[in-house]
């Protein structure tokens, strides 16, 4: 599994990066698929650095704020509007049940029928994982004020030629303070993208919100993951405080996320 990041600052687009969003390409021995995580503000320009809009095989939304799904806006542009028409069938979108009625909203459009030409909105059910060619997607609540909010477990099994599939696990937070949920999530993932919002002794006063270095790290270790990418870092959040916050914690391999990056996993 290959993962870029397309946009990973935290809160609303910086200067060096859109919004969160998330590409994983993945072979099923057929074809390559490609699968979005959020579609946040900004990132949907630069996705089409790395694919063509026509490929994208499905959207997997952590939850509703702005810098996690409001790109689908411009999206939905994409696809309905193209002069030369869309050449493939909806796109489908798994999100909380208010997905298709806030982004009606968003655009100005009568929720009926909304981008629903446009997109397929299928709603999580927690804890029941999705098929999508080779990807499974579990969503597990997470504690972030929005009605529905999830971290993702993503699983991979990946043909490599040799025969023998490869499995492996991604693990993306959303966003979230520190909860179970977290933890049943990131159980021995591979690969562990976790936000740290927030920096130790700054923000200790927001509860239930966002995640610090440290507070990562703690997660990462009770989860058993080898390796701990840290993610939506807003503009005021110093990269080099959350990662020595985590390196006091995590003795594993840790980074702080940088748009136009691309891991194999
Ligand atoms: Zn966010
Ligand atoms: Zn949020």
């Amino acid at each position: 599994m290959k993962l870029t990041i397309v946009g990973c600052s935290g809160s609303f687009p910086g200067p060096q990066s859109p919004a969160s969003c998330y590409l994983l390409t993945a072979h099923d021995g057929t074809r390559l698929w490609r699968i979005l995580l959020d579609l946040g503000s900004g990132a949907l320009g630069a996705v089409q650095k790395y694919m063509d809009l026509a490929d994208i095989d499905g959207i997997f939304l952590s939850h509703l704020h702005p810098d996690h799904c409001m790109d689908l806006c411009g999206l939905h542009v994409a696809v309905r509007w193209n002069p030369d028409g869309w050449p493939t069938g909806r796109i489908p979108v798994w999100g909380p049940a208010a997905t298709a009625e806030r982004l009606a909203t968003a655009y100005g459009l009568d929720p009926e029928p909304g981008m629903s030409e446009e997109f397929d909105f299928i709603t999580w059910a927690e804890r029941a994982p999705v098929k999508l060619g080779p990807f499974t997607i579990t969503p597990y609540p997470v504690d972030h004020p929005m009605e529905e909010a999830y971290a993702l477990r993503v699983e991979v099994d990946e043909f490599d030629g040799t025969g023998v599939d490869r499995h492996v696990v991604l693990s993306y937070s959303g966003d979230t303070d520190a909860c179970a949920g977290l933890v049943e999530a990131a159980q021995d993932a591979h690969f562990f993208l976790c936000e740290a919002a927030f920096q130790e002794g700054r923000d200790d006063a927001i509860k239930g919100v966002h995640l610090t270095g440290k507070r990562a790290a703690e997660a990462a270790v009770e989860a058993g993951v080898r390796r701990l990418l840290l993610t939506h870092l807003p503009v005021w959040t110093d990269p080099v405080v959350v990662v020595e916050e985590a390196k006091a914690v995590f003795t594993g391999d840790v980074a702080v996320a940088v748009a136009g990056v691309h891991y194999t996993i």
